[in-house]
C-alpha cells in the first residue's frame, strides 16, 4: 500500500532519522518500510495534529482513518489475514515512532494493536487442543476482518480501581454464562478510547451461580460500543494524555455472543504467566516521547525550532553538558528497550523477565527525566504552550502509572523475584 502523506514536513523542513537505525539495530527491509511508514506519517501528519487534540482532550480520530489508509491499524495481523504481520518488535519499534510525534496516539493505539497482537502472534505460542485452536482461528478473522475492511477500532478497558488490573485478584467485572454467550456487568475506569472504539477488549472473569471468582476464569471479550447496556459516564480533564479520553465504562447486562471472544477460556490467564512482555507493550509510546524530548533540546538550543527566534544556545558549556547527559540517558534506555522488545517471547527465562521491568522502569521514569531535563536546559520559552515540549513533559509523566507494571510495581518485582526463587519463602 502505499502511504499518502502531505508535505507539511513540521520540525526543521526535513525528515527525521529513524530512532533506531535499521542498518546499526539489524532490521530487515520489510521491518523497516513499516516502521518508516508509521514515523512518516507520525512527523508529517500527527505532529501538527496533537496540540489540538490535547488541547481539548478530544480522541484522535482524524490519525485513526489516516493509520487505516496505511494499513497501521492492522499492522500486527498476520498477511494471511490481510495485514501486515508485524512481529512484536517490529511493532514495538513502530510505535515508539509515533509516539515521538503524538503521544496519545501511541498510547490509544498499543490498547488497538494488543488486540491482535494477543489474539494473534501471542495465542499462537500457547497451549491449545487442535479444535480450540481452529475455533479461535474462525473467531478471530471475524475481528481482524473488521479492522482491515472498515477500519473497526479496539480497546482494552482493564482497570476497575482495585487490585485485579496489577493481577492480583479476579476482575471484579463478571460474565455469567447463559445460552449462546454471556451477560456481562461491571465497570471499568482509565478505559483509553472511551466513546470513540468500535469494540471494547474488556477482562472479566466467567462466574457461573454461586461460583467463587478465580484469575483462571479470566475472559477477554470483545464488546461491541453500541450494545445494550455499555453506557460511557465521567468526564475526562487529566494531567497528560489527554487525547486518550480514558473515560468509565459501565456494562450492565451486556449480552455478549460466544464469538465475541478475543481468546479461548483459559488462554489469557496462559498468556499472562508464560508471555510476559505483553505487558511492556504500553513502553514504546515512551520511547517516544524521550527521543522527542532530545530532538527538541537539539533543535532549539540550534535555534532551528519553528516559532522560535533563530537564537544559537549551543556555545554554552552548560548546555552542551546537558545535552551529553540527555543523549547517554537517551542511549542507555534505548540500549535496554531494544534488547527486551527484541527478546520477547513465550517461556522467557529469569534474567529476561528481570530485563523487561528494567526496561519498562528505565522507559517510564527516564522519558520524564529527560523531558524535565529539556524543559531546565532549553529554558523558559521552551516550556510555553506553543511548543510541544510542555505537552511532551506532562505526557511522559503518565507512564509510570500505567498497570500493571507501573514503576513501582517494576522495582517491587525485580527486587522480589531477584531474591527469591519461585516458590521460596524465609521459613
Ligand atoms: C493516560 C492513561 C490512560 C490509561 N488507559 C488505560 C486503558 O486504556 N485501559 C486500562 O485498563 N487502564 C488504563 N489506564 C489505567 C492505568 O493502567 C492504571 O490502572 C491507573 O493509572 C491506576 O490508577 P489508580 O489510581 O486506580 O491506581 P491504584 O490501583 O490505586 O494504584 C496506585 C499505585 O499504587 C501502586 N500499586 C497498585 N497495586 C499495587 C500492589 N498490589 N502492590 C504494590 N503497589 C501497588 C502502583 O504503583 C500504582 O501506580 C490509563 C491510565 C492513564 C494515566
Amino acid at each position: 500500500m502505499t502511504l499518502q502523506v502531505s508535505n507539511n514536513v513540521t520540525a526543521i523542513g526535513k525528515m527525521d532519522a529513524p530512532i533506531f537505525d535499521p542498518h546499526a539495530f539489524r532490521l530487515n527491509d520489510e521491518q523497516a518500510a513499516i516502521i518508516a511508514r508509521a514515523r512518516e506519517l507520525g512527523q508529517t501528519v500527527f505532529a501538527a495534529r496533537a496540540a489540538a487534540y490535547d488541547r481539548d482532550a478530544t480522541f484522535p480520530i482524524e490519525n485513526y482513518r489516516d493509520m487505516h489508509r496505511a494499513g497501521l491499524l492492522g499492522i500486527s495481523i498476520s498477511k494471511k489475514h490481510g495485514g501486515l504481520g508485524a512481529g512484536y518488535q517490529t511493532y514495538a519499534l513502530a510505535a515508539a515512532e509515533i509516539g515521538r510525534y503524538c503521544g496519545a496516539t501511541a498510547l490509544t493505539w498499543n490498547m488497538h494493536v494488543c488486540s491482535t497482537l494477543w489474539s494473534g502472534p501471542l495465542a499462537d505460542d500457547l497451549d491449545m487442543d487442535a479444535a480450540t485452536r481452529d475455533l479461535h482461528e474462525s473467531r478471530r478473522a471475524i475481528h481482524y476482518r473488521r479492522i482491515i475492511d472498515d477500519g473497526a477500532i479496539y480497546s482494552q478497558p482493564f482497570s476497575e480501581g482495585g487490585a485485579a488490573a496489577a493481577g492480583g485478584v479476579a476482575f471484579g467485572t463478571a460474565a455469567r454464562p447463559v445460552e449462546g454467550g454471556w451477560l456481562v456487568n461491571g465497570k471499568k475506569i482509565f478505559a483509553s478510547l472511551a466513546g470513540h472504539a468500535d469494540y471494547y477488549g474488556v477482562l472479566c472473569t466467567e462466574t457461573a451461580e454461586g461460583e467463587k471468582a478465580s484469575r483462571r476464569n479470566t475472559l477477554y471479550l470483545a464488546i461491541p460500543s453500541d450494545a445494550e447496556g455499555v453506557s460511557v459516564v465521567g468526564d475526562w480533564d487529566p494531567l497528560g494524555m489527554r487525547g486518550t479520553v480514558s473515560r468509565t465504562l459501565l456494562f450492565k447486562d451486556v449480552f455478549v455472543p460466544e464469538d465475541a471472544a478475543l481468546m479461548p477460556r483459559g488462554v489469557y490467564f496462559q498468556a499472562a504467566m508464560r508471555w510476559p512482555h505483553m505487558f511492556l507493550t504500553l513502553s514504546p509510546t515512551y520511547m517516544g516521547l524521550a527521543q522527542a524530548a532530545y530532538d527538541f533540546t537539539v533543535h532549539y538550543l540550534r535555534g532551528e525550532v519553528p516559532g522560535t527566534p533563530p537564537v544559537k544556545r549551543r556555545m554554552y558549556p552548560t548546555k552542551q553538558i546537558a545535552v551529553a547527559q540527555m543523549q547517554i540517558k537517551l542511549e542507555q534506555i534505548k540500549a535496554i528497550w531494544f534488547q527486551a522488545v527484541t527478546e520477547a517471547c513465550a517461556h522467557p527465562s529469569k534474567e529476561q523477565v528481570l530485563r523487561a521491568y528494567a526496561a519498562q522502569y528505565s522507559v517510564m521514569e527516564g522519558a520524564n527525566e529527560l523531558t524535565t531535563l529539556a524543559i531546565r536546559t532549553c529554558g523558559g520559552q521552551s516550556m510555553l504552550r506553543s511548543l510541544p515540549l510542555e505537552r511532551l513533559y506532562r505526557d511522559s509523566r503518565c507512564g509510570s502509572l500505567m498497570l500493571p507494571w507501573t514503576a513501582e510495581l517494576c522495582l517491587d518485582r525485580i527486587g522480589r523475584e531477584a531474591l527469591y526463587e519461585s516458590g521460596e519463602t524465609d521459613d
